[in-house]
């Protein structure tokens, strides 16, 4: 028997490429109606003409609050509602710890521990406005969890938004809305191509499932916890990472 879905409205950060896109056209093939935001307007319209007509796509940089909080109502109001967010959008900002600047650590704590926490302040009136239920999904990495050279500011972000998500958890089950988190592991993207080939090679050889993920392999893991089978799933946080960090 093939999944069943309660909620039919998602907002997806990020959503113009990558693991993002990934899963908004997964969403939408799960029959849910999508929203792609993404920093620049042309890369969302184009990523939701992609996706096909349940798509539709909106600029917004996540970090900005003005931004989320005017951009969630216009998406809301183009779907018809709103019980789905999945907050993707993400940079990195590599440096060691000695040489990491200012500039380096705030982008990257603004968009994802900020862009997280704005993403959630929005969305939660229309995610616990009705007795439906609502799903929210966080992104967030292995490096969280276990550490990284030279990501203090990417490690400290992802660490934060699993305590962010299960917070939110707590705050939205009594509206039967769920919050879970994913930790992706390495996974082929542009954010990955960066990495020098030797250190992706050496990665990709501490893998047991011996190869990189795919974004598909994250979309799948989000389908399945906005699915009615994950109902009684919240506050969990889902490894996808070809058994690199168990
Ligand atoms: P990606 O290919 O670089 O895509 C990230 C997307 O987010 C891009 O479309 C980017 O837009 C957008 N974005 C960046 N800053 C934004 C902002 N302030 N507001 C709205 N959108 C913004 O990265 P990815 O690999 O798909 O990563 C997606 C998520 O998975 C991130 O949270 C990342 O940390 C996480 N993750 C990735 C991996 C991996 O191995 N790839 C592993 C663990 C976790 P532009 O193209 O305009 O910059």
């Amino acid at each position: 028997m093939s999944r069943t879905f309660s909620v039919s409205r998602a907002v997806v950060t990020g959503a113009a490429r990558g693991i993002g896109f990934a899963i908004a056209r997964r969403l939408a093939e799960d029959g849910l109606r999508v929203s792609v935001l993404d920093l620049a307007p042309e890369d969302a319209e184009r990523a939701a003409r992609e996706i096909g007509p349940a798509a539709c796509g909106f600029a917004c940089d996540v970090s900005r609050p003005e931004q989320v909080n005017a951009v969630i109502p216009r998406a809301a109001e183009a779907m018809g509602g709103l019980d789905a967010l999945i907050c993707n959008a993400g940079i990195t900002r590599d440096a060691m710890l000695h040489r990491m600047t200012d500039e380096q650590w705030e982008a990257v704590i603004d968009v994802h521990l900020k862009g997280t926490f704005n993403c959630l302040r929005a969305a939660a009136p229309y995610l616990r406005a009705d007795d439906s239920p609502g799903r929210v999904v966080c992104i967030s990495s292995v490096s969280g969890a276990m550490g990284n050279l030279g990501q203090i500011n990417y490690t400290a972000a992802k660490g934060g938004i699993v305590a962010m998500a299960k917070t939110a958890a707590r705050e939205l089950a009594r509206f039967r809305v769920t919050v879970n988190a994913i930790r992706p592991g390495f996974i082929e993207t542009a954010m990955t191509d960066a990495i020098p080939e030797d250190t992706r090679n050496l990665m990709i050889a501490m893998i047991p499932l011996a190869r990189p993920g795919r974004p598909e392999d994250v979309a799948a893991a989000v389908s399945f916890l906005c699915s009615d089978d994950a109902a009684y799933m919240t506050g969990a946080v889902l490894d996808v990472n070809g058994g690199f960090y168990m």
